[in-house]
C-alpha cells in the first residue's frame, strides 16, 4: 500500500508555554491523507487551523507528536532536509495571494522553480503552461496590481503548484473573494488539484465548498474529528 502523503500523529501545540496565558491550540490532532485525496478542514477562526497547516507544511514544529510526508518522518530531520522536503513536496496557498508586486504573473510562478534549480527557460515555460490551465495566458506579463482578486489568487495557485508538489496546503484560499468569484476560483483550484492527482488539505469556512471535497474534518477542542 502507498504511504499517506501526509500523516499527522497526535500533534500537541501550545503557545506561551509555562506562562499564565498558556493556551493549548492542538491537543491530540491526527490525520492521514491518501494520495490524490482532497480533505476539507472546517472550524471557526481561532481554532488552530493555521497552526496545524504550518506544522503540516514544516514551517513550525509541534511541542509533541509526529509529521510524516510521503512516509518520511520529518521530526528530528536537520533543517536542510526539512527545507528540501517543503520545497519539493509542499505547495502553500493563503487567503491573501502574497505575490511579489514587482514581478509579472509568469515571473512569480517561475521564482520557486528557479529557487529549486530550474533554468529560466524551463521555469517560464512551466509558468506559461500553468497560466494557460487557469485561463490567464493573456495576463502572463501583468503585475499583481493589474490583476483582479480572483486572478491574483489563480496566479498564487499556479505558483504553489510550480514545483509539482504532492501536497497542497491551503488556508482559506478563497476567503478574501466575493461569493461568485470564490466559486469560480475554487473550481480552478480543484481542477488543477484533480488534474495533477495531488493531495490537499484545505481550510475553509465555506460549508458548500467543503462538501465538494472527498472528506470533511472539523477541528474541535484541538483535535480533528469527522465532519
Ligand atoms: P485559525 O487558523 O483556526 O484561525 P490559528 O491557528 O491562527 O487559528 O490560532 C489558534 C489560536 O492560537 C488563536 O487563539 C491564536 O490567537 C493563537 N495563536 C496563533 N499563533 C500564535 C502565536 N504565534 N503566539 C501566540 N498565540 C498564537
Amino acid at each position: 500500500m502507498n504511504d499517506p502523503v501526509l500523516r499527522l500523529d497526535a500533534l500537541v501545540k501550545r503557545y506561551h508555554a509555562g506562562q499564565p496565558n498558556e493556551i493549548t491550540v492542538l491537543r491530540d490532532a491526527s490525520l492521514e491523507i491518501a494520495p490524490g485525496e482532497v480533505v476539507a478542514m472546517v472550524a471557526p477562526s481561532g481554532s488552530g487551523k493555521s497552526t496545524l497547516l504550518h506544522i503540516a507544511g514544516l514551517l513550525d514544529a509541534p511541542d509533541s507528536g509526529a509529521v510524516a510526508i510521503n512516509g518520511t518522518e520529518v521530526t528530528g530531520l536537520p533543517d536542510r532536509r526539512r527545507t528540501a522536503i517543503r520545497r519539493d513536496e509542499v505547495g502553500f496557498v493563503y487567503q491573501f495571494h502574497h505575490l511579489l508586486p514587482e514581478f509579472s504573473a509568469a515571473e512569480n510562478i517561475a521564482l520557486p522553480q528557479l529557487a529549486a534549480g530550474a533554468s529560466r527557460s524551463t521555469a517560464m515555460a512551466r509558468a506559461a503552461e500553468l497560466l494557460d490551465r487557469v485561463g490567464l495566458t493573456e495576463r502572463a506579463e501583468h503585475r499583481p496590481a493589474e490583476l483582479s482578486g480572483g486572478e491574483q489568487q489563480r496566479v498564487a495557485f499556479c505558483r504553489a503548484l510550480a514545483n509539482g508538489p504532492s501536497l497542497l496546503l491551503a488556508d482559506e484560499p478563497t476567503g478574501n473573494l466575493d461569493p461568485a468569484t470564490s466559486d469560480r476560483v475554487f473550481d480552478a483550484l480543484m481542477a488543477l488539484v484533480r488534474e495533477t492527482g495531488m493531495s490537499a488539505l484545505i481550510a475553509t469556512h465555506n460549508l458548500e465548498l467543503a462538501a465538494r471535497m472527498d472528506r470533511v474534518l472539523r477541528m474541535e477542542d484541538g483535535r480533528l474529528v469527522a465532519g
